[in-house]
């Protein structure tokens, strides 16, 4: 690895950043720091990644080769990840030469469910938001002695997880048996299943000084664990709830000491309690509506954080729901061939944003894009987003 480098702080516009990962929360990355004058780089493996076909530099390796990451080093003032499965210790590597955010230390804490959920536990005690019940499920002995308090619940893979992947419901001890070794015998949390009211997630930007900015929360909509819709900001919480979340979120970040973009999602319950679930070391996907309804978005507030530039309280200039669009809607016609889905006629309504990956092939279940829908009013939101859905084909949102 290069020696430190000697980096002024901020990180001035012509300077170069990196990113670990070419996923679309890289490229959207990307796109904000291109968009401020930034050169840019991208470390993932995959040739076409969303993130790599659109930066000026893409080093093609895997996130662990030392070669990669010291060119990564060599090319970037400053680096930051889009996604919490890059190995922590090639971060910490990275900064070693260049600065470096979220830290290692803190994206680690979100990479093992195991860390997370004691960490939540531990912050809550303050702040009175807590995770739900949970039990670690590491040997089978686990299986059988497990509380049964923890029943049904949700069997949860403790690294990897995403989207809902590497995660099974079971409702006894015999399904949990099962459902263990279906997950390969991996360290697990079970998790207590609770009855959900409405999900809510808050994006907040600290930066080294630890000035935090953050985005009101947004109410989220998952089918089948994954994101499918959120709704900025139209919920059922009570302003005292909305304060709630917000300092609850605060307060992880200034308990990790984080730098950049955080994520905290979090439960509304059906008796009006608020539990915390789990946090994201970057932008996230229930964020991407600022991009158009907000005066700055997650992916500039990541770039300024990263670079050292002031943080902007951010202000929503329009109500807007964002829907994702999984590859599912490019089987709309044909369920044995993908079929671009009809965007002129989604385009022709009005405060549609159409945000596409540039993912080569469409796959059910896969993100290949999301539609913002900005307005005048709630209601003009509401029925646009009613059009845009009805002429793609999203029945749930
Ligand atoms: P991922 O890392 O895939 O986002 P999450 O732990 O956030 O995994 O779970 C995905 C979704 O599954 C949540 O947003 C929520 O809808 C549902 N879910 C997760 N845990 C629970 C739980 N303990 N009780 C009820 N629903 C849950
Ligand atoms: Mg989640």
């Amino acid at each position: 690895m290069p020696h430190q480098k000697t980096v002024a702080l901020p990180i001035l516009p012509g300077a170069t950043l990196g990113v670990m990962g070419g996923g679309q929360l890289g490229r959207m990355f990307i796109h904000a720091a291109q968009s401020m004058g930034y050169t840019t780089a991208v470390l993932d493996p995959d040739a076409n990644s969303p993130a790599g076909l659109v930066s000026h530099h893409h080093v093609q390796t895997d996130y662990l080769d030392a070669d990669g990451l010291k060119e990564l080093a060599q090319l970037c003032q400053a680096v930051t990840t889009e996604f919490e499965n890059v190995p922590a210790q090639s971060l910490m590597a990275l900064s070693k030469s260049c600065p470096v955010a979220p830290s290692a230390a803190a994206v680690a804490v979100a990479q093992d469910r195991r860390v997370e959920k004691a960490r939540l536990a531990e912050i809550g005690k303050a702040s009175g938001v807590v995770p739900v019940p949970y039990a670690l499920i590491e040997k089978d002995m686990h299986v059988s002695l497990v509380d049964t308090i923890y029943l049904p619940g949700i069997l949860k893979s403790a690294t990897q997880g995403y989207d809902g992947k590497g995660q099974i419901k079971v409702t006894t001890k015999a399904q949990l048996a099962i459902a263990w070794a279906q997950l390969g015998k991996v360290p697990c949390v079970l998790e207590l299943m609770v009855p959900l009211h409405e999900e809510f997630s808050v994006v907040l930007a600290r930066g080294e000084d630890g000035r935090i900015v953050h985005f009101a929360p947004q109410r989220n909509v998952h089918i089948n664990g994954i994101l499918a819709a959120t709704y900025a900001h139209e919920s059922d919480l009570k302003p005292s709830d909305v304060k709630e979340l917000v300092d609850a979120a605060k307060a992880i970040a200034n308990s990790i000491k984080y730098v950049g973009v955080l994520c905290v999602e979090f439960f509304l319950l059906i008796d009006g309690s608020l539990v915390v679930n789990e946090i994201a070391p970057r932008p996230h996907n229930s964020g991407h509506y600022t991009l158009d309804a907000c005066d700055v978005s997650q992916f500039e507030l990541q770039v300024r954080a990263l670079c050292r530039l002031p943080l902007p309280q951010p202000h929503q200039h329009s109500p807007a729901i964002m829907l994702n669009l999984l590859g599912d809607l490019w089987f709309k016609t044909n369920p044995n061939a993908a079929q671009t889905p009809p965007w002129e006629k989604v385009l022709a309504l009005p405060g549609t944003h159409l945000h596409l990956y540039g993912k080569s092939e469409a796959k059910p279940g896969r993100k290949m894009g999301h539609l913002t829908i900005t307005g005048s009013s709630l209601e003009a939101v509401q029925s646009t987003t009613q059009q845009a859905a009805k002429i793609l084909g999203i029945d749930k949102y």
